[in-house]
């Protein structure tokens, strides 16, 4: 059986119940691991908020057409 090896740092593992943070080395490796996905994460909001201003700045143009009204 190959012996895992862990994601963050790629250093051998133990296997569980010996290893309480596996598939990490350690709760630190876990961590970081953690924090990178929560960081892809954070982009997203960041993207939507970009937006949310771009269309804010379009919406008072069209709301009023000053030959129509
Ligand atoms: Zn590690």
């Amino acid at each position: 059986m190959a012996s895992p090896r862990c994601p963050s740092c790629r250093l051998l593992v133990k296997l569980p119940p010996e290893n309480k943070t596996f598939p990490f080395c350690s709760e630190r490796c876990r961590t970081i691991d953690l924090g990178r996905w929560l960081g892809e994460e954070f982009r997203v909001p960041t993207r939507q908020v970009e937006e949310d201003e771009d269309g804010g700045g379009l919406a008072p143009g069209p709301a009023r057409p000053p030959e129509d009204a």
